[in-house]
């Protein structure tokens, strides 16, 4: 399969730099055996297009390549590779071109067979889940085809209803209205993606065509790239390191692909804005300037975003005055490591990863917690290696901001829950609230049939019960300390499935 793969995704420049020989004692058949032995230094990167134009393709591989090529070689130095090398770029025809003519130019003369042989392979898959792995390999070798139809397919693979002969059905039709007059083939417009598909064998970066006059096509935008190219390493670092979790923060994700780009190339500009004559006048992000903590810009977005890990941005860009560059490559790759490390902790709390009482508030908390300890990671342990305290290095609180702060300030009006200040009403007449505080839980309510309240204070310094979670059920309890009880450890708890217990 990888042989296969690095076949149809021939290097768009055939630059393959063989190894120096350095053995001119040998006779001709020892120097024959050399160069057969000694593979050729395989391109870091491979390209597939199907450029608007002859300008474009050549603007691409002259300006573009060259400077991906000098980005990966930049970070390998300090230890960063793409996963699934080498890492393939794949670049999008301007909206509406025929798909009979771009699929050829993007996946080679032979896609046309390559769709009917994949109908029959489907067809004759002896499950539905062997019929999806077909497919998925066939998207990961020519991506993105079909990676929307196997989204559809994925949801249908446990339905009995359905079988191969059907999904290879649909396919036929999927194939018939692509290859027919109207259809068309494009993809990622005006953006770039790296894409890391969930079963993680291969791996890929779109590149799209731009729709807008005020930007140039993301595939000759070389921060663009580098940026995507960034995404790979730092998964590449992660999963090599795993495991990796299915729940990252876009915050560290986003931070760091630009912090790599643009360490790389020195300029402080993301993604230029161009005006009606193509002038560059601004710039979609930049590295200098921050303006809000990660906490707080999480909490005014309610979510987190390419805006959120700003202050890491302009950290890095800071340091870069401050310390060798030598030293500052050295400490990002330390605070991408980093990010990994606290991810996998959060994601072992028992709270982490399901979703608990239909409840918001619980959910959104776990989206902050995720961000703000993946950024204050990066910031630690990018600092500790640093040494001797650079001044950017003295502003956790400005930078990554306090988070129950926050969450006092804004939890409520983020993430308003239906058990919070409503609560829920049981079967047998009790109604359990909870009393929040800003962001923080600060106590259970149960009022009885009769009307006599009890209430329940949770654990002051967590500002959160304790939480449990079972295993093998997935049930969830937070613990409630009864009060004036005179077993020390009695507690009333809340379960994930709405009942109230005692312990
Ligand atoms: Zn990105």
């Amino acid at each position: 399969m990888k042989k296969a793969i690095l076949f149809a995704f021939a290097p768009l420049l055939a630059a393959c730099d063989m190894e120096p020989t350095t053995g001119a004692e040998l006779d001709l058949r020892d120097r024959e055996e050399a160069t057969l032995q000694s593979a050729p230094l395989a391109d870091p990167i491979v390209a597939r297009g199907a450029f608007a134009t002859e300008a474009d393709r050549e603007r691409f591989e002259a300006d573009v390549l060259p400077s991906a090529r000098a980005f990966l070689a930049y970070w390998a130095e300090g230890g960063l590779s793409v996963p699934h090398a080498p890492a393939r770029l794949f670049i999008s025809p301007p909206r509406g071109t025929s798909a009979t003519e771009a699929l050829p130019q993007l996946y080679g003369e032979n896609i046309f067979d390559d769709l009917r042989a994949l109908e029959a392979e489907v067809a004759s898959a002896p499950s539905n889940r062997a019929a999806i792995e077909r497919i998925d390999a066939f998207t990961c070798e020519r991506p993105p085809l079909h990676r929307g139809f196997l989204e559809d397919v994925e949801e249908h693979a446990d339905n009995p209803d359905v079988g191969p002969a059907d999904i290879a059905q649909a396919l036929r039709r999927k194939h018939e209205e692509l290859l027919g007059p109207d259809g068309t083939f494009s993809f990622g417009t005006d953006n770039g993606e790296f894409e890391l598909p969930l079963r993680r064998n291969c791996s890929y970066i779109l590149l799209g065509h731009s729709t807008q006059p005020t930007r140039a096509h993301p595939y000759l935008e070389r921060d663009v790239v580098n940026h995507e190219l960034g995404h790979a390493l730092h998964y590449g670092l992660w999963l090599a390191s795993g495991p990796l979790g299915e729940r990252l923060s876009t915050t560290a994700n986003e931070a760091i692909a630009d912090i790599l780009a643009h360490v790389f190339d020195g300029d402080p500009c993301h993604g230029k804005v161009l005006d009606e004559g193509g002038t560059p006048v601004d710039c979609r992000r930049r590295m200098d300037v921050y303006e809000q903590s990660v906490s707080d810009a999480f909490w005014g977005f309610g979510r987190a975003d390419h805006e959120t890990g700003q202050s890491l941005r302009q950290l890095i860009w800071t340091l870069r005055e401050e310390v060798p560059a030598d030293a500052l490559r050295v400490a990002v790759v330390d605070g991408i490591a980093a990010v990994q490390v606290a991810l996998n902790q959060i994601d072992a709390e028992p709270l982490a990863n399901v979703p608990i009482f239909d409840d918001e508030i619980l959910a959104t908390r776990y989206r902050f917690v995720r961000e703000y300890e993946a950024a204050s990671a990066f910031f630690h342990a990018v600092c500790a290696r640093l040494g001797d305290a650079p001044p950017a290095c003295g502003e956790h609180a400005q930078r990554i901001g306090d988070p129950r702060l926050a969450m006092r300030e804004a939890w409520l009006a983020n993430a308003p829950t239906s058990i919070g200040r409503s609560g829920v009403t049981l079967a047998d007449g009790r109604r359990v609230a909870f009393e929040l505080e800003g962001a923080l839980i600060r106590q259970m309510t149960v009022t009885l049939a009769d009307g006599e309240q009890r209430s329940y204070p949770g654990d002051p310094d967590l500002g959160f019960p304790e939480a449990e979670r079972e295993s093998t059920s997935g049930r969830i309890t937070l613990w409630f300390p009864e009060p004036g009880s005179t077993a020390p450890d009695a507690k009333v708890g809340w379960t994930s499935d709405g009942e109230l217990i005692a312990r």
